[in-house]
């Protein structure tokens, strides 16, 4: 059984950068076991005054896009040309469903790895879309408490999971391949149009040409976007992960996006909603567990869920009747 520390050790040592402490801190957030949980929400709020310093950017796209490629230059170029402290937390669709991992592979992202102002942490979706919100978000806090002053949450651009990394996320970055056609890479509108820039990836030697016109269509479809709260107009760029090209613009939209949403009080006003949004989220998950751990629930469950399914009962009936045991 490894150690467990209190909460003013873990606090204490992720404060002063132990990665060894924060590891094991962000693990005790993943955790679902009760005990735990009340140990992890003890570390957050001794965790919460340090934390909120770091620009987060949610970075996102179909697999074999280029993610781990581009986060690898583009993480070298903010330590390297930036003096950035880096964290990139990886969440891993795959992981549950088939036991392997896309995002587990050791040989993603080795030189930044090996960097000491860069911290990867790969973390498995979990049963529920609940799960890597809390955790997810959770950790992000962490690596705030911990100094990193960037912080990169990746996911792959298939699921529901880039609506729950909106929320936590300060700036949204959609990776896309030219040539390939929205159909086929699965990128759903909704996704587009939580981006605050597009980066239309390896656009090197022979698929140069394809990745600026998929820029110039791109640039047209986001002006037909009307322009949000925030005031930005989302940018659309090129990069080249193995020519270590268009990293600079990239970074560029960041910092004037970060600018400008700063400067109009948006910024500010976006983490004050999204602190809202995992408020409203908790409660509605923590009542729907304190509804199906009910005994009286959890003892009728079968017979009333059996009766819907036969389209003897209807659900809303059958939903009101299992409140009623409720105290
Ligand atoms: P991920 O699945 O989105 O993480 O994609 P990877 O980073 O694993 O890259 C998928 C494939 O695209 C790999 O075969 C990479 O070698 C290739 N790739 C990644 N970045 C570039 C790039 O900048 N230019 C070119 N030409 N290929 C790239």
């Amino acid at each position: 059984m490894p150690k467990r520390f209190s909460p003013d050790e873990y606090a204490a040592g992720v404060l002063s950068g132990n990665r060894v402490l924060l590891s094991r801190a962000i693990t005790l957030m993943e955790s679902t076991l009760p005990s735990d949980q009340t140990l992890a929400h003890e570390v957050m709020e001794k965790m919460l005054p340090h934390a909120g310093k770091s620009v987060r950017v949610g970075i996102t796209g179909v697999p074999g896009v280029g993610k781990s490629t581009f986060i690898e230059a583009f993480g070298n170029y903010l330590l390297e040309e930036h003096g950035k402290n880096l964290a990139v937390l990886a969440i891993d669709p795959t992981s549950q469903r088939t036991g392997g991992s896309i995002l587990g592979d050791k040989t993603r992202m080795e030189t930044l790895s090996a960097n000491p102002k860069a911290y990867i942490r790969p973390s498995p979706a979990g049963k529920t879309l609940g799960g890597v919100a809390r955790s997810t978000r959770e950790s992000i806090l962490l690596c705030e408490a911990a100094g990193f002053d960037v912080i990169f949450v990746e996911t792959v651009g298939v699921g529901q999971s880039e609506t729950a990394v909106h929320e936590m996320v300060d700036f949204f970055l959609l990776l896309m391949l030219a040539g390939a056609g929205d159909e086929l890479q699965g990128i759903k509108k909704g996704i587009m149009e939580m981006a605050d820039a597009i980066a239309i990836t390896k656009a090197d030697g022979p698929n140069l040409p394809a990745a600026t016109s998929a820029q110039a269509e791109y640039k047209g479809a986001l002006h037909l976007f009307p322009l949000g709260a925030s005031k930005w107009s989302p940018r659309v760029t090129v990069c080249s992960a193995f020519e270590k090209s268009g990293l600079a613009p990239i970074w560029d939209s960041v910092m004037e996006y970060v600018q400008l949403t700063q400067g109009n009080g948006y910024f500010q006003q976006r983490r004050q909603e999204q602190n809202l949004h995992w408020l409203r989220h908790s409660i509605r998950q923590q009542l729907e567990e304190r509804f199906y751990q009910h005994p009286a629930v959890k003892a009728q469950w079968e017979d009333v869920s059996g009766q819907v399914t036969q389209g003897q009962k209807s659900p809303f009936a059958a939903a009101a009747e299992l409140f009623r045991l409720l105290p």
